[in-house]
């Protein structure tokens, strides 16, 4: 059984700095533990879910905005058990390593040191994991450097969409994917550049010939937030026939051969 669990559902600048919707990202449990894109909160929502950080094998960052990489460098602290013993894999844009005109490199010399190997993947790209490979995909965003994976499993592929315009050959890249995760920010008819909308991944859903046994949206803009994502995910399936659920902080995938199940997970006390 694959395990995804939901450390947050929010993204964009105003969700972030309001925490309307938590902002860590999420864990996979497969043969390995992997960790996508640990925006704030990460590490503090990551125990409040019993998910040890210290037990992460690689963590994944898509691109160098503050709501998918905040986290990263104190997530490599938890997976090296305080930066004491090389250990892990990080996997993450150019921008995230080398930064850019606008952005500082995410991860300092001291944190990259302690990983065991780092990958600055092209689309195409495949990176063992584990029993798993993963496929990086590739994205539209405003940081041209964005990317996205396609993670082979022997329950089937799950597919992660991050920050990105909708283009033709997304479709293909993701096409056939048992589970996909997607970054809708926007609702209906309330689209903005480098970003998706309801509008993109209906249109997306629609085309592809073997669709998704299930849709996640996350990284959910205040706009969205205040559709209401429920209703925008009801009309996805309605329109797509592909049963499509809101995550939220807490919120778990369970991914069998034989079934796809969800549930909500209480916090912990302690925090
Ligand atoms: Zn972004």
């Amino acid at each position: 059984m694959i395990e995804i669990t939901f450390l947050g559902s929010g993204g964009g600048r105003f969700i972030t700095i309001t925490q309307f919707r938590s902002t860590g990202g999420f864990h996979i449990r497969a043969s390995r533990n992997i960790y996508v894109d640990p925006g704030p909160g990460a590490l503090v929502r990551s125990w409040r879910y019993k998910l040890d950080p210290r037990k992460l094998d690689a963590i994944f960052v898509s691109h160098r905005h503050v709501d998918h990489c905040n986290d990263v460098e104190v997530m490599i602290e938890a997976m090296t058990g305080g930066a004491l013993k090389k250990h892990g894999t990080l996997i993450a844009s150019k921008s995230v390593i080398y930064g850019d005109e606008t952005h500082t490199p995410a991860v300092s010399k001291y944190h990259m040191d302690v990983l065991e190997s780092i990958y600055i993947p092209e689309p195409g790209s495949k990176i063992a994991i584990g029993d798993e490979e993963m496929i990086i995909t590739p994205s539209q965003h405003s940081d041209p450097t964005t990317i996205g994976f396609r993670l082979k499993t022997s329950v089937g592929d799950i597919s992660y969409i991050p920050d990105t315009a909708y283009f033709e050959e997304l479709r293909d890249w993701h096409e056939g994917a048992r589970l996909l995760i997607a970054a809708v920010t926007r609702p209906r008819d309330m689209g903005i550049p480098y970003h998706l909308s309801t509008d993109d991944i209906v249109d997306m859903l629609k085309k592809m010939e073997k669709k998704p046994e299930a849709l996640i949206i996350s990284h959910i803009g205040m706009k969205m937030h205040f559709a209401n994502p429920y209703k925008e995910a009801k009309y996805i399936e309605n329109v797509t026939g592909v049963k499509t659920y809101v995550a939220k902080e807490g919120f778990r995938v369970m991914m069998e051969k034989e079934r796809i199940a969800v549930r909500t997970l209480r916090p912990a006390r302690f925090v």
